[in-house]
């Protein structure tokens, strides 16, 4: 079964050479994008779609969510705009919430909100543990992350639970815990900052999650300068999040990171900007342009949580990154594609492959499809807040 997509007047491909095409076309074949080109020279299809003069995007890889919760923490978000500064500790009123909820209401609040994203043009889409907190409900939100999202990332080390001792704790997160949550992670991920996770236990669940296999992710320097940046880099992990603050030489030690990346394709570690929960806990933004400008890849994320940032808009994102962080919408579009699809090491990928690259249009990649309904992707921030997604093809299949 093929479909040709004509009539596109803008595709942004985000491929390997950033090409952008007028008056194009996009056949999809399976789950696969098996021909990109001018509208003219479009082969036959089984099936046409007119685009009508609308602008094509790769789906958005939303590299960042937490959405394995119960309950909503409104009560919170009124106070901090009342004035009051966030600090990790909310985090525990979501794991009371999420430990008394039974396994099936869990599962459909967090497909609903998978939904919610898909319908907005997230076609691919990374989710974490970490409202568990115990052995027992880290291992029950693996388990229902990997039947509701497309990546899966442990974080045990999400907060130290009341009551218990930091070094105890993740004494677990290393060792029982880790190898209940093993058959359904690929990812492991640790709150490195302050009220959350120190250097030295950060080190330890990094090593131990590296040993067990795992790709690694850090949250890091999200409320002040600290040591995340550089334990990410030290450890090869795919992304560092939040990134706020940085130092001078945080910004080069993720930079150093890609040094071999067009020769030998080693990646280094990519940040990832979340400017969503930046404006909701009213923090600075992240320096998106200053990474850019350093050479350092980034990616836009929603990190979708009840807590610091309750949206799974990536239009919202990509919003905020042209109007506040001072990034191009052609760069803006890249770090919410590519740039997610690359903080998840899911960049590359052809048809002899045994998964295809997302977060870009070309040849071979999955067919991940967002259609706008716009002349062009500058509309995005040009016309923050309206919804734009016009039609949504997840692998292929049209998801709206
Ligand atoms: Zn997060």
């Amino acid at each position: 079964m093929s479909t040709l997509i004509t009539n596109i007047a803008e595709l942004m491909t985000q491929d390997a050479e950033h090409r952008v095409l007028n008056d194009a076309a996009v056949v999809i074949e399976g789950e696969r994008i098996s021909w990109i080109g001018p509208a003219a020279a479009a082969p036959a299809a089984d099936d046409a779609v007119d685009a009508g003069g609308r602008a094509l995007l790769p789906g958005w890889v939303d590299s960042h969510t937490h959405l394995i919760f119960a309950g909503d923490r409104t009560a919170e978000f009124e106070a901090r705009m009342a004035g009051e500064s966030y600090s990790a500790g909310g985090i525990a009123v979501t794991t009371g919430a999420t430990r008394s909820t039974n396994d099936f209401d869990l599962t459909r609040l967090a497909l609903g909100r998978v939904a919610e994203a898909v319908s907005q043009g997230t076609t691919y889409l990374e989710t974490k543990t970490g409202y568990g907190l115990d052995l027992e409900n880290e291992a029950r939100s693996a388990r229902i992350a990997s039947t509701v999202a497309d990546e899966v990332t442990y974080l045990g080390a999400h907060l130290v639970p009341a009551g218990a001792d930091a070094d105890e704790y993740t004494d677990l997160v290393c060792g029982p815990m880790l190898a209940a949550v093993r058959p359904y992670v690929s990812w492991a991920d640790v709150f490195c900052e302050e009220g959350a996770f120190n250097e030295g236990q950060s080190r330890r669940v990094l090593q131990a999650c590296k040993d067990a296999g795992l790709g690694l992710r850090v949250h890091g320097n999200q409320l002040g300068e600290g040591p995340g940046v550089q334990l990410a880099v030290e450890f090869g992990a795919a992304s560092v999040d939040h990134v706020n603050y940085l130092s001078a030489a945080d910004i080069e030690a993720l930079a150093a990171s890609w040094a071999g990346w067009q020769g030998t394709g080693v990646r280094g570690t990519v940040a990832t900007c979340l400017p969503a929960c930046d404006l909701s806990t009213r923090q600075p933004l992240a320096p998106g342009r200053e990474l850019l400008d350093a050479g350092v890849p980034i990616a836009l994320a929603s990190n979708c949580n009840p807590g610091t940032s309750y949206t799974s808009s990536m239009a919202f994102c990509v919003t905020t990154a042209v109007l506040q962080m001072r990034l191009s919408v052609h760069e803006a579009v890249r770090a919410a594609t590519f740039g997610g699809a690359l903080a998840l090491r899911r960049e590359v990928g052809n048809d002899a492959d045994g998964e295809r690259a997302v977060g870009s249009v070309a040849v071979g990649h999955r067919a991940d499809l967002h259609l706008l309904n716009a002349p062009s992707a500058t509309h995005l921030a040009y016309r923050p807040g309206i919804p734009l997604t016009h039609a949504v093809w997840r692998a292929g299949v049209r998801a709206r």
